[in-house]
């Protein structure tokens, strides 16, 4: 049996731990910093009201991944569920994703899918060709109102920059559509788990070959104890922040209980404009449609700078960060014994699916002492043992 140290009890970590346990071959030690598993996937059930609280943020499990989905079906049961967004605007409230009827309602028409595609394709601005960040990108998608209506405040906000600084695949992530459908994402396969996401990872890590230390923060002194190092906490932590910060964003929340049935009608009301601070609303009682509660749980978000201490969730990815990024993957390719995995660990804005999904191929390269050149940003594998 080889011993192995993974680093984060988060999606990466459980799964990864999880294959290389069945496989027999290996004692796996998983160690977390938090007095908690599950990362920021964390659920639990709120104390007064009963409602299953996502804790550091909702999460809502998309795929189009069949092999994912089958796969995380086998560690927990998923109810179908699907995100309808409402914006909160200057103009009025709205239905996100943008849709046919948020166009109409914002420009007071009734188009309908084919006249509407033609009608925002005259709004781009044309003398766009190759979008070189956010603000260009949705310029060039939907033009200035839209722009200002939905994206401008409400980036600001969530990111702390100027959109021009950021990546114009973050807007991406947002489908457009001419016909009515108003579900937040494309994907094939959706749900929110009847248990929570910790009773997933939980049982993902419930396996003879696995232990668990939480309260625990890691020290690279004790790579040398372990055959290979799987990291999924920060890149430029791991390295003692020796070439300089990386900007991750941070989020906080107000919590609020309300005192009756429903506070907002809906699980999420993004805040658009910059007349209030925070940038959304989730009650989560509406994650779970298939629970009932007398009372219920709102959350503000709030999002701001990592300072030391606080919980990085979103890479920003700015050019600064870039030039650092680089400076740190000389470093991750020196580490012989160490694979960093994940959003953290390789700085990209990843959501729970293909974290899942890198890590299976990961663990399964790892179990066959493949080399793996394909998994994230960094070489992710340098098996050793
Ligand atoms: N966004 C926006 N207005 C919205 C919703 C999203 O401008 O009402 C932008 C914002 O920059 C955000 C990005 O689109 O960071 C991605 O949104 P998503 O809902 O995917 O963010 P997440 O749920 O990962 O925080």
């Amino acid at each position: 049996m080889y011993n192995i140290l993974i680093v984060g009890a988060g999606f990466s970590g459980a799964v990864i731990a999880r294959e290389l346990a069945q496989s027999n071959k290996y004692n796996i030690l998983v160690v977390d910093e938090r007095n908690h598993i599950a990362g920021n996937c964390y659920t639990q059930r709120d104390n007064e009201t009963g409602v299953m609280e996502h804790v550091y943020g909702p999460h809502i499990f998309n795929t189009n991944n069949q092999n994912v989905w089958n796969y995380i079906n086998r560690y927990g049961e998923f109810m179908p569920y699907t995100n309808k967004v409402k914006a909160v605007t200057k103009s009025g409230i709205f239905s996100l994703p943008i849709n046919l009827l948020t166009i109409n309602q914002l420009f007071k028409k009734s188009l309908n899918p084919q006249e509407a595609e033609a009608f925002i394709l005259s709004l781009g601005d044309k003398s766009i060709i190759e979008p070189k960040n956010f603000e260009e990108q949705a310029l060039k998608l939907v033009g200035r109102l839209i722009y200002e209506t939905f994206f401008k405040d409400y980036t600001i906000k969530q990111w702390g920059c100027d959109p021009k600084e950021l990546p114009a695949s973050i807007l991406k992530r947002l489908p457009i559509r001419f016909n009515y459908d108003d579900n937040y994402y494309n994907s094939k396969y959706q749900g929110i788990p009847k248990a929570g996401y910790t009773q997933i990872i939980s049982n993902l890590l419930d396996h003879p070959n696995i232990n668990v230390k939480l309260n625990t923060k890691y020290n690279s002194d004790w790579n040398k104890n372990y055959n290979h190092i799987f990291y999924s906490g920060p890149v430029d932590a791991y390295f003692n922040f020796s070439k300089g910060k990386l900007g991750y964003r941070s989020i906080y929340f107000e919590r609020n209980i309300f005192d009756g049935i429903d506070f907002q009608g809906n699980a999420v009301i993004n805040y658009c404009s910059n007349d209030v601070s925070f940038t959304r609303i989730h009650e989560h009682k509406h994650f779970a449609p298939w629970e009932e509660h007398a009372k219920s749980l709102y959350l503000k978000e709030f999002s701001k700078e990592t300072g030391f201490g606080d919980i990085p969730f979103y890479p920003k990815n700015l050019a600064y960060d870039k030039h650092l990024l680089l400076k740190y993957k000389k470093l991750v390719h020196m580490e012989e014994k160490v694979s960093f995995v994940g959003r953290l660990a390789t700085y990209r804005y990843m959501d729970m699916h293909q974290v899942i999904e890198e890590a299976l191929i990961i663990a399964h390269n790892f179990v066959d002492y493949k080399k793996n050149e394909q998994c994230g940003n960094f070489r992710s594998l340098s098996i050793n043992i």
